[in-house]
Parts: structure tokens; C-alpha cells; sequence
């Protein structure tokens, strides 16, 4: 099994006391080194995206828009938080195109899977607009990498990062042959404050854009059956050729941003699931792209387990253990989910 990693840390798009920041990757390399895992990985050295690629999925307005404001030095970029510096066009362009490399070498056979540990996130970055500290959606650039370069017909998304991946959504919401699947928290003030259930695409798209909007403290048990009772059977009437994971590790009980409880343990659980259906549809062709997680410690151990599970060691690291709060129970939310979806 050839595991291949891409890294771009984007080392100088970072602003003090800013949560979306280069500490995150600092964290997360310093663990990577000290796990002993980087002997058993390759390495992918990023190119940057081309124009030609991101176009694909963002409007030439956009992309210009955020040259312009690197040229300009950076600065904020919308009302809310996601800011740019000098150097921001350019390494967003490497998050990209670390992603589209990763698919490169999985298509052409030259690694089985992958993970993009990139900066600055990408899922709620929309075709015209920035947003959620996203510049360019690198999962979106992915998917179409996979289609128009190498002819894949239908790539499924599932996005796990406690927010709605509104900006994904957003560019395949017309679209029959990307199926967005996000699993966020739903709750009033809640960033973005889209992605309910009746959101579920429009035209040809309608019905690939699946929502499952969860209430606060779901945990591990909650976590589980929705993989088990919506995204596998949702992913089995679809049928995809390639898997692409916005994995974004916000969802743990300890992130100072959000409140859905899960542990890692949860994570791994939930990595495990998809990486068999990886290999139940798409003879194991999966990509995890980095997204948010703000506590280091969580950020670093969620990685190193998706990197396990990658290169099938049987090592799940929970140091941080289960919330202290009982879950919340969904049953009547995933029975409405399956009825809403046609799943029964
Ligand atoms: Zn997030």
C-alpha cells in the first residue's frame, strides 16, 4: 500500500491570534516527525494550481480578486475573518494543487491513497466569494481534476468538518456527477447557518447534495450511525469512482470553536468507515484533504490516525478520551434524514 502525502504549510499566510494560523501546522508536522509514520509514507512536492484549474471551479473574478489583495500586501477579505497576506495568492494556489497532485498519482497508479495536509482551508470558499477563513476550494479543485483530467465520471465528496461546507456545496449544487454529502453542526448562530436538510441541489443537481444537519453533543454513537445508516447507502446508489474527505477535525469535543463530541477514537471510527467504502466503490481510491481543527493536540492525533487507517495499521491514539456529557440521541433526525433522502 503506497500512502502519499502533500504538504503545504503556507508558513506566511498566518496573523497572530488568528485560530486559522501557521501554528496549526507546526503542531501537526512536529507529531508527524515524532510518530515514526513519515518512514512509511511518500512524499508529494506541491506545484501550485494553475489558473486553468481553479477555474474549474471559482470565477475568474474571484481569483483575480484575491491577487489583487496579496499584491496589495493582504488584508481582510470579506465582513468576517478570513484575511490574506502578501504571499496569499501563492500558497493557496499550493493548497490546490497539492490536492490535484495527490489525485494525479492516485489515478495514474503511483500511490493507492493520500492525504493534503494544506493551508488555508478550502470547503466554504464558493464558485464568486471567499469566506469561513477559505481563499480556493481545494477538495472542488480535486474533484474535477479527477473528472476532466482523468475521466472519472462520478466523484463523491463528504465533508466532516463541523461546519457546513457551504462553498462546496455551492459549486456542485447543479451538478449530478459530484454527490456532496456534509455532516456539520446545525445549531442558531452556528457559522455558516446554511446546510439544512431541505437544501439538497437544484436542476440536474437535485438530490446530490445531502445534508445532515446535527444538533449539538451527537458523539461517537450519533457520529457512527449516520456514516452506517445515511453515507453508506446514500455512497452505494451513487457509485463513485473516487472519494474525496474535506476532514476537518472541529467536530472533537475539545475544539474551541464548535460542540459536536466527538473524540478521536470517534474519528478514527468514522475514517475506518470510509475508507471501506473507498475500497466497497472505488477500489480504494480516496483522498483526505485537510480543513479546520483548532486544538493542536487534537489537529495532530486525528492526523496521525487517518495515516494509520491510510496504511491499514490497526492503531487508533486517543489520549483525550470520550466527552464527559451524555450524547444526544438522533434517531428521529436520521429517521427523518432517511425518509427526506429515499434511503428506505
Ligand atoms: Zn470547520
Amino acid at each position: 500500500m503506497t500512502t502519499v502525502l502533500a504538504l503545504a504549510p503556507a508558513a506566511s499566510h498566518t496573523k497572530a491570534g488568528h485560530p486559522e494560523s501557521f501554528q496549526r501546522m507546526k503542531a501537526l508536522t512536529a507529531a508527524l516527525e515524532q510518530s515514526g509514520l513519515l518512514a512509511d509514507l511518500s512524499f508529494l512536492q506541491p506545484e501550485p494550481a494553475t489558473v486553468e484549474q481553479l477555474r474549474r471551479v471559482h470565477t475568474v473574478d474571484l481569483i483575480e480578486f484575491v491577487r489583487h489583495k496579496s499584491n496589495l500586501g493582504g488584508g481582510l477579505l470579506d465582513q468576517g475573518d478570513t484575511y490574506a497576506t502578501g504571499e496569499t495568492y501563492n500558497l493557496a494556489l499550493m493548497a490546490a494543487g497539492a490536492c490535484t497532485g495527490v489525485v494525479d498519482q492516485i489515478m495514474t497508479g503511483v500511490a493507492d491513497n493520500g492525504f493534503a495536509l494544506i493551508r488555508p482551508p478550502g470547503h466554504h470558499a464558493e464558485t464568486d466569494r471567499v469566506s469561513g477563513f477559505c481563499i480556493f476550494n481545494n477538495a472542488a479543485a480535486a474533484a474535477r481534476q479527477a473528472q476532466v483530467v482523468h475521466g472519472v465520471k462520478r466523484v463523491a465528496i463528504i465533508d466532516y468538518d463541523v461546519h457546513h461546507g457551504n462553498g462546496t456545496q455551492d459549486i456542485f449544487f447543479e451538478d449530478d456527477s459530484v454527490l456532496f454529502a456534509s455532516v456539520h453542526l446545525f445549531a442558531p448562530y452556528f457559522y455558516p447557518g446554511i446546510g439544512g436538510m431541505y437544501e439538497i441541489g437544484t436542476g440536474r443537481g437535485r438530490g446530490f447534495t445531502f445534508n445532515v444537519p446535527l444538533p449539538p453533543y451527537v458523539g461517537d454513537i450519533g457520529y457512527r450511525r449516520v456514516f452506517d445508516e445515511l453515507i453508506g447507502p446514500r455512497l452505494e446508489r451513487f457509485e463513485p469512482e473516487f472519494l474525496i474527505v474535506s476532514a476537518g477535525f472541529d467536530a472533537h469535543w475539545q475544539d474551541p470553536l464548535a460542540m459536536a463530541g466527538l473524540s478521536l477514537r470517534g474519528y478514527a471510527d468514522i475514517t475506518r468507515k470510509l475508507l471501506n467504502y473507498a475500497d466497497r466503490f472505488c477500489n480504494g481510491r480516496i483522498l483526505f484533504v485537510l480543513e479546520g481543527g483548532y486544538q493542536h493536540d487534537v489537529l495532530s492525533h486525528g492526523v496521525l490516525n487517518v495515516f494509520h487507517a491510510l496504511l491499514g495499521h490497526d492503531i487508533i491514539l486517543d489520549p483525550l478520551g470520550p466527552m464527559m456529557q451524555s450524547e444526544h440521541d438522533i434517531s428521529d433526525l436520521i429517521k427523518r434524514l432517511e425518509k427526506h433522502y429515499l434511503l428506505k
